[in-house]
């Protein structure tokens, strides 16, 4: 039985990894501010006596240390999440993703637990690279575009994991998450998913911003714990990045089509330009495609669930919850 700490376990990954932990037989517990996870994510399992849980932030150090001596590995999952919140809240953004980070990795040096830490695809930035391999350049836009705040802060949250590792022989593991969906992943926040079934189920428009040319990777959370749980049980995973995601490319046009064949909406599809959706002289990514050769190569993973079965299991989530 392992002893796992999960921050942000009450977000939408967090709270699909800490249920997999539990039925594989460990011993979870949850911190999380409820910042952007939700307490109804996590309530299920508070009835579980391998469960526990604390809702406080990742950088009240007190607590952090209590958590951490009494754990044996930490998946840092704690971040602010969504394009939307990350232009919204740009103060929260950085100060979480670096301050946080920084709390994590020194806590875990102190008792030298396990961390695997969450980093994103954001990472590769405005890179036209396709796929992105693990030792691609980040290029990264004006530090006036906020956007890419989110990118430099993750990055930092790399180099210093990695430091860690290399002086301190701190045990780490980084995963760049690309595009991952499912049940329990809200639409507040930017996530493009959830918000194109809400709208459809609902038969109201579906925006889809700039031309929708632009495309993406959606990744089923569930394949995304099996990847996470098997590089932490990895040796040779150690010291090393890996990317996270599907293959399955679709523009964003192509996926309100999608969408509204699979929920047999009448909705119309409406453009809507980027300044209007997000704020003047936004940056958006083209193609996001990872290359998974290496995570192939080390853990053999790869995902095995189509976007279409994933966009079945979101849809059939939202009816369940609206009816
Ligand atoms: N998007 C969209 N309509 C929405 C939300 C997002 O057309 O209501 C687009 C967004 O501009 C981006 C893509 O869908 O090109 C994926 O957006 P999301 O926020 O889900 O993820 P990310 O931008 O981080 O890839």
């Amino acid at each position: 039985m392992v002893r796992a700490l999960i921050t942000g376990g009450a977000g939408f990954i967090g709270s699909h990894l800490s249920e997999a932990l539990l039925k594989a037989g460990h011993r979870v517990t949850v911190i999380d501010d409820l910042s952007t996870g939700r307490f109804e994510n996590i309530e299920p399992l508070t009835s579980n006596p391998n469960f526990s849980f604390a809702i406080e932030t990742i950088m009240n150090e007190t607590v952090m240390d209590r958590l951490t001596s009494e754990c044996d590995i930490i998946y840092h999952l704690a971040a602010a999440v969504g394009v939307l919140e990350i232009i919204s809240k740009p103060i929260h953004t950085i100060e979480t993703n670096v301050h946080g980070t920084d709390v994590v990795l020194q806590t875990a040096r102190r008792y030298r637990r396990k961390v695997m830490i969450a980093s994103t695809s954001e990472i590769y930035g405005k890179s036209t690279h396709s796929p992105f391999n693990e030792e691609d350049d980040s290029i990264m836009g004006a530090t006036t575009k906020n956007r890419w705040s989110y990118a430099v802060s993750k990055a930092l949250d790399e180099f210093l994991a990695l430091a860690y590792h290399k002086e301190s022989d701190l045990p780490v593991v980084i995963f760049r998450l690309f595009n991952t969906v499912g049940p329990r992943q809200r639409g507040h926040y930017g996530m493009v998913i959830p918000r194109f079934v809400q709208w459809a189920l609902a038969n109201e428009p579906l925006q889809v911003y700039g031309d929708g040319g632009q495309s993406r990777c959606f990744c089923n959370v569930s394949d995304v714990v099996k990847a996470m749980t098997n590089l932490a049980d990895c040796e040779p995973a150690l010291g090393e990045v890996f990317n996270i995601g599907s293959q399955e490319e679709i523009s964003i046009l192509e996926l309100a089509h999608r969408v509204k064949a699979r929920t047999g909406s009448s909705s119309e599809i409406r453009m809507i330009p980027y300044s209007d959706a997000y704020e003047a002289g936004f940056e958006d990514m083209q193609r996001r495609v990872p290359d998974i050769a290496k995570i192939n190569r080390v853990i053999n993973w790869k995902p095995e669930k189509s976007l279409d079965q994933t966009l079945d299991e979101v849809i059939a989530y939202f009816r369940a919850r609206s009816g």
